[in-house]
């Protein structure tokens, strides 16, 4: 009979480790005990050995359901290299290499197989499958299963019907770091897993340092940030592929050694630059929210979002890339007002229903609320996920260690504002900003906006600086960009009571608190 001195030796023997950590004695008691159980860790949390210990104890062949296939070659590799053996499936083997892997699982070679979900859906497969003895199924990433998870993949789910016809596999495990509680009760139900066979470490990860950028010059602050961080290795998502592709080159011109990532590149490119990216041999990577699923490289030390992410989900998983190594990282949030339009644009244009419209609208103002909050950010998102362990402010985060010091910006505001009135609240921030410049543009004219009283009130600042603050009235809710497709500003209660002189509007100067060991170590 199995139990977990059995799983205590394998630990030592093939991983070298002394102890379990929180949540993996549990998961793999569960495993031994042949019960299906979902485990929910942070990132970097030992999900892995949850599966390959109980793999390695139970007879037959475990079979690991992944969505992603880059990652396959690189765990089957290091289970290769500690002596257990492992295999993968997926769509780049060549027919030859398939069938001879095919071959070899059917003559019960392997402890683990490795597949993408698409796999279920081949006869020739299943029909493998029927007639093995396999030990468990192993769903990672099992958010993927769930249409309520910001990552769900139809092919994921598609197995559910499937598994009927494979009622012989003793039980199931899921694995994931990122799942609120809908997706958590979506996962139990479609793998049928008991309440009390979940084990939900929590998301909280002490080493992440988080911090909130509003209004400045988001390239600039790239440009300063990367400068002071020359040696280390970090990420920077930008939501659309032009935008990738312009602070890549943005990087490149200034002599960074800079990767790049977006589905409009190659796949041979795309290949290519990962894995400098990995090794090392270009220390940043620019791309869009296409890369970074299932990569594991452990000295990330920032993750930069150039723009708003569409829901905090997404979020919490990409700045994560940040620190699996457990040393502190900075995640950097760049906000400006402009952003949340970007998001729902992509939510319109999504073909979504209406009904996961709605939905993709409320987790975006979630993380659109995110940006105002005063409080701790970590608190805020683990309170997002309903984390188990809320355990108060983090006390590194931008609002745990903000100073007081605060710029007055009463005055422009009001001159922002006013315009705004007087041009009916029916333009964007770019025509604003030239009528508050005194620019002599055709628009201007045409629309006889010199003739406002609030034309060339600002002529002193450049129209960047201008816009930059009109984002910054958006993002702390003065102005809204309205709901039609075309981002008209418009005042809020806010701002009328700024107008009126009831209420003043401070800038917060922002200092990033960069993350270093000191800092960590007196936590
Ligand atoms: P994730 O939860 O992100 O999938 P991994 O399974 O990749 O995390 O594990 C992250 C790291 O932690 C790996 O290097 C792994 O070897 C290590 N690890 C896992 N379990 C333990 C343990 N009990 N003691 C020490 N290190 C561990």
């Amino acid at each position: 009979m199995m139990n977990v001195l059995d799983a205590q030796d394998v630990l030592k023997t093939y991983f070298g480790y002394d102890q379990f950590r929180s949540g993996q004695t549990e998961l793999i008691e569960m495993a031994l005990n042949q019960e299906n159980a979902l485990g929910i860790m942070p990132t970097g949390g030992g999900k892995s050995i949850c599966y390959q210990i109980p793999g390695l104890l139970l007879d037959g062949t475990a079979i690991i359901i992944s969505p992603l296939i880059s990652l396959m070659k690189d765990q089957v590799d290091s289970l290769e290299q500690i002596g257990i053996h492992a295999t993968y499936i997926n769509s780049t083997l060549s027919k030859e290499d398939y069938m001879n892997r095919m071959h070899l699982i059917r003559e019960g070679v392997f402890n683990f197989v490795y597949v993408a979900p698409e796999r279920f859906m081949s006869e020739h497969f299943l029909s493998l499958m029927k007639q093995i003895d396999v030990s468990f199924l192993a769903f990672d990433e099992a958010h993927c299963i769930s249409q309520w998870g910001h990552d769900f993949r139809p092919s994921y789910r598609s197995i559910i019907p499937v598994l009927n016809e494979l009622d012989h596999i003793p039980f199931k495990l899921g694995l994931t770091a990122t799942a609120t509680p809908e997706v958590i009760q979506d996962i139990q139900s479609l793998l049928t897993i008991d309440h009390n066979h979940v084990i939900n470490t929590g998301f909280k990860r002490d080493n992440l340092h988080f911090h909130l950028v509003k209004g400045q010059d988001k390239d600039r602050f790239i440009l300063d940030f990367i400068e002071k961080h020359k040696q280390e290795s970090g990420i920077i998502y930008a939501p659309t592929r032009k935008l990738v592709d312009s602070v890549h080159g943005l990087l490149l011109q200034k002599g960074y050694k800079a990767a790049h990532y977006h589905a409009g590149l190659s796949e041979d490119i795309r290949r290519r630059e990962q894995s400098k990216f990995i090794n090392d041999e270009k220390t940043i990577m620019v791309a869009t929210n296409a890369f970074g699923m299932g990569i594991d490289k452990s000295n990330v030390r920032f993750v930069i979002h150039h723009s708003l992410p569409m829901n905090i989900e997404a979020y919490y998983q990409e700045a994560g890339r940040a620190g699996r190594d457990g040393e502190p990282s900075d995640c950097i949030l760049l906000f400006s007002g402009q952003d949340t339009q970007l998001q729902k644009f992509l939510i319109e244009q999504s073909g979504l229903s209406d009904e996961k419209k709605v939905q993709e609208y409320k987790k975006l103002q979630a993380m659109v609320n995110y940006c105002h909050t005063e409080n701790c950010l970590s608190a805020y998102m683990l309170d997002y996920f309903n984390d188990p362990n809320r355990y108060g402010e983090c006390g590194h985060c931008t609002n745990c260690t903000h100073t007081d010091e605060k710029i007055d910006r009463t005055q422009d505001a009001q001159m922002i504002l006013s315009c705004v009135m007087r041009m009916d609240q029916k333009f964007g921030a770019g025509l604003t900003a030239k009528v508050l410049k005194g620019s002599k543009d055709q628009k201007v004219k045409q629309f006889r906006f010199d003739h406002l009283s609030t034309y060339g009130l600002m002529r002193n600042k450049t129209e960047k600086e201008i816009t930059q603050f009109i984002h910054f009235l958006v993002a702390e809710g003065y102005l809204t960009t309205g709901d039609s497709k075309f981002p008209t500003l418009q005042l809020t209660a806010k701002a009328a009571a700024v107008l009126k002189g009831e209420r003043a509007v401070y800038m917060r100067q922002v200092t990033i608190q960069e993350a270093d060991a000191s800092d960590y170590d007196t936590k």
